[in-house]
């Protein structure tokens, strides 16, 4: 296959993109303590590389031009004070040259970069997140030539690319035979260290012991008698799959390299997974969780973070048929010991063994969370911060697994109140006051919202317990989330109060006798509101606040109803029923208000006050506004002169 392209054949000088300066002095600053990773991340990046053209040659054996043995080779050279990372890999056209290392192609660097403080201190905690790569060669260089050419294209299309890392970079195309990729590091004054076939070796051994290609150094032995040199290629690393070994011999430390290589992290990994499965569909996975949550989480279409082997061979790292969207956090491998080796996507598209090991993959994820829950509770705490909004996903999109991610919810609650989830529906459950029948909710948007509603006032007055939503996704798992062990999920927004056996006798024959008396009240707010509310009643919810705004049994929450409209989608807004509470001294006041215009002006403020305490818009603000300060004026029997005084 030959991939027939238009390039700029000259030689260029291009500017960085913007960050990538600001990147590398951040960086440099960083790391330098820790300067010997640049070899592991050229290394990490050599590996890809092959993974990358094993894969396409599934589909295209010639890619291999003849050399399917791949390999990574690192040399130094004394003389001319350079270090060499070589591999027969994919190799790069200079199209992708320029996109890939002139350009951060990573999603998130724009809200990464704006994360940065300034302050060189929090910003270097920030930067182990983000991941340098390649730019991490300018920790030991002053120079970097990189020489590379895609395997498939003709030995006319290489590319040449050298940079000092001070904001501009050239490239070139040059005559390169062999396809794949030659890094050379001009090391700084002060690196002589990497000079050393020691001191390389054990770096290799540190960090990329687990790559599964050979890494080859050159061996130089000099034979005096006879004045021969001869050069031996020797392979540093053990180039043995991790996850195909005994979990006892392998160590914390070889985990982590291994986890910091496949998931392109820089940080330790919150916890591994790491099964055998046997039987007639035999199989091996070892998953990690981070312990942070990517920039690019949001991003359900950027999944790729598992990657899939057969036999030790790398097949791809096309994650949507190794685990559903709301695994997206998960790194690792898959390595399948049945699947055929030659497969292709197409097969990969309906494969039952596939989506054994798919759902077999996700029961073993959803044990090992179960098991941090149940042992390692803080640990619970961390991981529900970083990732618990994606796995709420899983209540919508995994039916089948339901009652099992159901259990690994942790909420908010006023219980304690307190904004950090970490109360699980068990909990809430077993704190049910005698007589209580269902979970209540709130959804709101935001903790503050939430917690102080005045939809709360009756259970904090009763004691019951209510979950505090404020996520913008809780809507849907609300809506999915019906029922739990028998029982079922309430949003306490919505419908009739109807607390049955939390209510004494004494308390419903009081609420019927005053609803009598207010009848005529009420009469009179409805016709007052008109068609802005279904429904004007007594309310069985408030104890404080004069009124507040449900939604019917089938209507919509008004929160749904906001978050429809602002994802641009058409409601057809269902109308509220307004509640009052008789206990009110505004509402009492009401039932004697015999002037017109001032019984409108109490009944607009009280309603536009509860559209607000819910966190709705008010259709018109200033008028609401006004309403209020005449209210105001007429109460404290000021005059406008007084006013003018105050504001003076
Ligand atoms: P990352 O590996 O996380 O993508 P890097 O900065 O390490 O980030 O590398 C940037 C990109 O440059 C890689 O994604 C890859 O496309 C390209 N690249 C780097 N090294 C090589 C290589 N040896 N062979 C082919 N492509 C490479
Ligand atoms: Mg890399």
């Amino acid at each position: 296959m030959t991939i027939e392209t238009q390039v700029e054949t000259h030689k260029e000088t291009l500017g960085f993109q913007t960050e990538i300066k600001q990147l590398l002095d951040l960086m440099i600053h960083s790391l330098y303590s820790n300067k010997e990773i640049f070899l592991r991340e050229l290394i990490s990046n050599s590996s890809d590389a092959a993974d990358k053209l094993r894969f396409e040659a599934l589909s295209d054996d010639a890619l291999y031009e003849g050399d399917a043995d791949l390999k990574i080779w690192i040399n130094f050279d004394k003389d001319a004070r350079t270090v060499t990372i070589r591999d027969n890999g994919i190799g790069m056209s200079r199209e992708e040259v320029v996109d890939n290392i002139g350009t951060i192609a990573k999603s998130g660097t724009q809200e990464f970069f704006k994360s940065l403080t300034g302050d060189k201190a929090k910003d270097t905690q920030l930067i182990g997140q983000f991941g340098v790569g390649f730019y991490s060669s300018f920790i030991v260089a002053d120079r970097v030539t990189l020489l590379t050419r895609r395997a498939g294209l003709e030995a006319s299309h290489g590319v040449k690319w050298e940079s000092t890392g001070e904001g501009e970079y050239s490239i070139e195309t040059i005559d390169r035979d062999s396809h794949g990729t030659e890094v050379i590091l001009h090391l700084l004054p002060d690196e002589d260290e990497f000079l050393s076939d020691y001191r390389l070796q054990s770096i290799i051994k540190k960090y990329s012991d687990h790559i599964t290609l050979p890494i080859v150094m050159h061996k130089v032995t000099t034979d005096k008698e006879k004045d021969e040199t001869t050069i031996e290629e020797e392979v540093v690393n053990t180039a043995k799959a991790l996850w195909a070994r005994a979990k006892a011999e392998i160590s914390e430390e070889e985990y982590t390299e291994f986890y910091k290589h496949v998931a392109h992290d820089f940080e330790t990994p919150l916890a591994r997974i790491h099964n055998k499965v046997e039987g007639k569909n035999e199989y091996t996975t070892l998953l990690f969780i981070p312990s942070r949550a990517p920039f690019d989480l949001w991003d359900r279409n950027n999944r790729k973070g598992v990657k899939l082997y057969v036999r030790r061979v790398f097949i791809m790292d096309d994650n949507e048929k190794l685990l559903p969207p709301y695994l997206r956090f998960i790194r690792g491998v898959i390595d399948s010991n049945d699947l055929p080796l030659n497969i292709s996507r197409e097969i990969l598209q309906h494969n039952k063994q596939l989506d054994a090991i798919r759902s077999g993959t996700v029961k073993k994820v959803l044990g090992a969370l179960e098991n941090m829950a149940k042992n390692e509770p803080d640990k619970y705490v961390t991981f529900w911060k970083e990732f618990g909004k994606v796995i709420k996903e899983g209540i919508v999109d995994d039916y089948g697994n339901k009652p099992r991610i159901a259990k690994l919810l942790r909420f908010s609650t006023t219980y304690d109140d307190n904004e950090t989830p970490t109360i699980s529906l068990d909990d809430y459950v077993g704190r049910m006051k005698e007589g209580q029948e269902k979970i209540y909710y709130i959804t709101a948007e935001s903790f503050a919202a939430a917690k102080n509603s005045p939809h709360l006032e009756i259970f904090r007055k009763k004691g019951i317990e209510v979950l505090l939503l404020f996520d913008q996704i809780d809507e849907w798992v609300g809506s999915h989330l019906t029922d739990f062990e028998d029982k079922q999920l309430q949003s306490v927004t919505k419908g009739e109060l109807n607390l049955g056996d939390l209510e004494n006798e004494d308390e419903k024959k009081e609420a019927e006798k005053t609803s009598d008396t207010l009848k005529p009240v009420l009469e009179r707010i409805k016709t007052t509101l008109g068609d802005k509310v279904k429904e004007v009643r007594i309310t069985h919810r408030l104890t404080s606040s004069p009124v507040c705004l449900v939604a019917d049994e089938q209507g919509m929450d008004a929160s749904l109803e906001r978050l429809l409209k602002s994802a641009g989608q058409s409601v057809t807004g269902s109308k509220p029923i307004m509640e009052i509470n008789p206990q009110h001294p505004i509402v009492n006041a009401l039932k004697e208000e015999s002037e017109e215009i001032r019984f409108n002006d109490w009944v607009f403020i009280l309603f536009e006050q509860a559209l607000l305490s819910e966190g709705g818009q008010l259709d018109d603000p200033a008028a609401f506004v006004k309403r209020m300060n005449e209210m105001l004026v007429s109460m404290g029997n000021l005059n406008s002169s007084r006013i003018i005084t105050l504001n003076q």
